[in-house]
């Protein structure tokens, strides 16, 4: 599929529906990793049209779920310090920490501004060079790009009012631990296409080849889904082990190398706790000591900060598709997406809020 008008196409969806029928045998579970699949399956109705043997589980691949606690509130900290502007993606705004977010912190007179990429603070800190300019770095693979490029612009223009609040997290090793876990179920994987886009395939193939699953990179439309499924029901039921990319259309077996070169520049790689789910072994990126005036948690003090999860909240369970949504006994009753108790139904991109969005339960 090249076009736009492919990507949505019901006689397309019915034909590989038609396909997926005819090939099927027994029951597969699978699970798609990003949360922006998760969105468009759900939106679209593509869970409700699947093979009864089929079974789709909601993955961990939602950067806003992820996020921990505490690095909410080292934000809401550092926001609160006088004299810093703090810049965000606007989804994190409403993300509750501890005991607030950073929405109240604006209330209670932080400036706190939404921003669309770490240049774009970059910008806010030339314009600003008495006040103290910190970026809320968060996000997968697809992000961090973009957010070492900010650190490398930072150092090049000679700002020293700049820095960034990092919470990278890394999709390979978080299957791993699914994988590790003896309460998977999961039988093969639709890994994210945007984040392939950057990384590629190669860590793919490791996985692939020490647990024995296949995984195909899959783009976020309702017929790239399809597809995905489609090739992954063919490679499980012919006992195939392999990675395929039905994202052909942006993702390369090597990724984005430049891009890759910055983020290695920038970040090392170390163990990163994830919301709900607790610390994965090399899941992370933290700023290498050699830019280590760029690490807000360091210049502001931040970094010991440690929070409990509220009790009732089950996300930690959604995120590694052992539990779907509505099997919360708090969804939709002192959960919604106007009051949310967890991070998955206040993220845009969160298993929760889908369901809530579009499904009539
Ligand atoms: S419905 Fe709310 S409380 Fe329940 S798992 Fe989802 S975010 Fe957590």
């Amino acid at each position: 599929m090249k076009y736009l008008s492919e990507y949505r196409d019901p006689e397309t969806a019915g034909k590989m529906l038609f396909e997926l029928r005819r090939i099927v045998t027994k029951p597969w579970t699978i699970m798609e990793v990003c949360g922006g699949q998760t969105h468009a399956i759900v939106r679209s109705g593509l869970d409700q049209v699947l093979p009864g043997e089929i079974s789709l589980v909601h993955g961990p691949g939602c950067p806003v779920c992820v996020t921990p606690l505490e690095t909410i509130d080292r934000a809401i900290a550092i926001a609160l310090h006088p004299g810093v502007i703090f810049c965000s993606f606007g989804d994190m705004l409403r993300v509750p920490g501890s005991r607030a977010d950073l929405l109240t912190a604006r209330s209670q007179g932080a400036d706190v501004r939404i921003v669309y990429s770490a240049l774009e603070a970059i910008k806010i800190a030339g314009e600003n060079p008495d006040r103290q300019v910190v970026f809320f770095a968060i996000g997968f693979e697809t992000t961090a790009p973009g957010n070492a490029m900010g650190i490398l612009q930072a150092e090049k223009l000679g700002l020293n009012n700049f820095s960034e609040l990092v919470c990278h997290v890394l999709v390979p090793p978080a299957i791993t631990a699914l994988l590790q876990s003896p309460d998977n179920l999961v039988q093969g994987y639709l890994a994210a296409g945007h984040v392939c886009t950057v990384q590629g395939l190669s860590e793919y193939e490791e996985i692939a080849e020490k647990f024995g699953v296949p995984i195909v990179a899959t783009g976020l439309e309702p017929n790239d889904i399809l597809e995905g499924v489609l090739m992954l029901v063919k490679l499980l039921e012919a006992g195939r082990v392999e990675v395929q990319n039905q994202y052909t259309r942006l993702v390369r077996h090597e990724g984005n190398v430049h891009a890759r070169k910055a983020v290695a520049e920038v970040f090392t790689v170390c163990n990163q706790k994830w919301r709900g789910i607790g610390e994965i072994p090399g899941s992370g990126l933290m700023i290498r000591e050699k830019f280590s005036r760029y690490d807000a948690a360091r210049k502001f003090g931040v970094g010991d900060i440690n929070v409990r999860e509220p009790e009732e909240c089950i996300s930690g369970l959604v995120l590694q598709g052992l539990r779907k949504p509505a099997e919360c006994a708090a969804f939709g009753v002192n959960c919604t997406p106007e009051k949310p108790l967890g991070a998955t139904m206040v993220s845009s991109e969160g298993a929760c809020s889908a369901y809530y969005k579009y499904k009539a339960i």
